[in-house]
């Protein structure tokens, strides 16, 4: 028994009908008083039976389906004038004037059971669309899934057992919702680890260094299905030249120390005779085993290329076959040459730049065509922003190529800051740069374009002025041998026309940031 007094019982009994939406009629009134109090219930409407009477009618024509629709509603809002009432529409008699249809005693329920079938199929199509998101691993979710979904289409589904399966469906869906997120957050850790982990495995090619930094700064929260586009992208091209130069960089090494150790071993016979040299190759020889990288070796064989051609041989043969190792060593050491160069080449075949991480030409060439298909298909605009620092050489000239350099990743880092994550910015050349931005019209570019000066016009950088070379006003003080550096752009926009190239569009961007430099430079002129 419930310890509530009789008030209070009477209370928490309206405050439920209402909040269950339930005609206050007696019946509903005990039903819910009973089960407040925590009285056995005694069955004053016969829910069953009269259920049983509903799907025994049938539905001959729309005005008996509707009936039919009524009746079912009334019965399970346990109604007896609602059920009064459906019976008699179903039989053609009409209802008593000037008594409310009490099954329907607003407009929103008058409609609700003729709509609920179609309510309970988009219910269930909501379901459905949501069921890929949480996986397929979770067997006891999936099955009440199924079953609420059977539930929702069952035309003899009663209300209270939809009530009842999608409150628990929703009580689980919450749970699978909030392990889907943890999911996520795990696997985004995961990623920041593997990102981390593959550049502590070449911590000294600077090249290497610079993708991996993009990499991490790309791969933060929140992700759009583009942001992880670009990090595949970038992850394949890391993962492509490593994996490349480190195949070939081994095989070479492994091939010159098998030499050097021959050449050795042969030369220290040769020089038998000679303790002087006796000594310097093993000492050669030392060196060489504890040689880790190419770097390492490179000392180790110039120096006996050097002894070399100063040694006079004795023997002719043994000479002969020296000079054609000196020639295989030689033909190792310019493969090696070949090697970087091809790397270099390499890297200029990724889509990334590797100073500052923007897109190079070629990034930024399939982003092109990429936009311009999409903003074309959902005919949206598209427009396109070149933008060159102004008086770039001065600052390299006045401070040195490495804060040029610095200068370049300062803006790119800006710019990101400010560009929507739908934008794609890339360097186009030397110091100068593209953005491309969907679906913003030349107006709207314009704004993006000043909104990114004044915000570089905020945003300094500390450099050391150039050893040597007597500084230029302009920069203030920052501390002793520091001084802040501010940098500005001029900038030409255009907006793609229907029939226009990438390149077209390119070039009327280039001749508009042309006159914004003659202009007076720091300023936007649109195309
Ligand atoms: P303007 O205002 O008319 O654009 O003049 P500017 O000095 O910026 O342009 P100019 O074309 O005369 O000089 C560009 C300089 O950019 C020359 C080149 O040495 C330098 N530069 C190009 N690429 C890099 C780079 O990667 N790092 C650095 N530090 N400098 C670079
Ligand atoms: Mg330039
Ligand atoms: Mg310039």
């Amino acid at each position: 028994m419930s310890e509530k007094t009789p008030f209070e019982i009477a209370r928490e009994t309206l405050k439920q009908i209402t909040l269950r939406k339930l005609p206050p009629t007696p019946v509903n009134y005990q039903a819910i008083y009973h089960a407040v109090a925590g009285l056995p219930q005694v069955e004053l409407f016969p829910e069953e039976h009269l259920r049983r009477i509903a799907q025994a009618l049938p539905a001959r024509n729309p005005g008996q389906e509707k009936q039919l629709g009524l009746l079912d509603y009334a019965i399970s809002q346990r109604n007896w004038l609602g059920v009064q009432n459906a019976l008699l529409g179903y039989s053609g008699f009409a209802v008593p004037s000037g008594v409310p249809h009490p099954a329907a005693p607003e407009p929103l329920s008058a409609d609700a059971p003729s709509m609920m079938p179609q309510v309970l199929e988009q219910v269930a199509r909501l379901i459905e669309f949501a069921q890929p998101a949480f996986g397929g691993e979770d067997t006891r979710f999936h099955e009440r899934m199924q079953q609420t979904l059977q539930a929702l289409r069952d035309p003899e589904t009663s209300v209270i057992r939809v009530r009842s399966l999608l409150a628990d469906f929703n009580h689980r869906l919450s749970f699978a919702a909030e392990e889907q997120s943890e999911i996520r957050l795990a696997l985004f850790k995961l990623l920041q680890l593997i990102i981390k982990n593959i550049g502590e495995l070449s911590p000294d090619d600077a090249w290497l260094q610079g993708q991996i930094n993009a990499l991490q700064a790309a791969a933060q929260p929140p992700l759009t299905l583009r942001r992880l586009d670009e990090v595949e992208h970038q992850l394949k091209d890391v993962i492509f030249k490593q994996t490349e130069a480190k195949g070939r960089a081994i095989e070479a090494q492994e091939s010159l120390r098998q030499m050097l150790a021959a050449f050795i071993t042969r030369l220290s016979q040769v020089t038998a005779s000679s303790s002087d040299y006796q000594e310097k190759m093993e000492d050669s020889l030392r060196d060489l085993e504890q040689a880790k990288t190419l770097e390492d070796i490179g000392p180790v064989l110039r120096g006996l290329i050097r002894a070399t051609r100063d040694m006079r041989l004795e023997t002719v043969n043994v000479g002969e076959e020296l000079q054609s190792m000196r020639a295989q060593v030689q033909a190792k050491e310019a493969e090696l040459r070949k090697l970087q160069a091809e790397l270099e080449r390499l890297s200029a075949q990724v889509r990334h730049d590797g100073l500052t991480g923007a897109l190079n030409r070629q990034g930024l060439d399939e982003a092109f065509v990429r936009e311009l298909s999409t903003v074309r298909r959902k005919d949206a605009p598209l427009c396109v922003a070149l933008l060159d620092i102004d008086n770039f050489k001065r600052l390299n000239d006045a401070r040195g190529h490495e804060t040029g350099d610095v200068a370049l990743q300062h803006l790119v880092a800006v710019a990101k800051e400010n560009l929507r994550p739908q934008d794609t910015l890339a360097r186009y050349g030397g110091e100068e740069f593209v953005i491309l931005l969907p679906e913003t019209g030349l107006e709207q570019a314009m704004e993006v374009m000043i909104r990114l000066q004044r915000e570089l016009s905020k945003r300094f950088f500390l450099a050391r002025p150039k050893q040597g070379v007597k500084t230029e006003s302009g920069g203030e003080v920052a501390s002793a041998d520091q001084e802040k550096i501010f940098i500005t752009f001029s900038a030409g926009v255009a907006q793609l026309t229907v029939d226009e190239t990438a390149e077209q569009a390119l070039h009327r961007a280039d001749q508009a940031m042309y006159l914004a430099k003659r202009a007076g430079k720091n300023r936007v002129v649109a195309a």
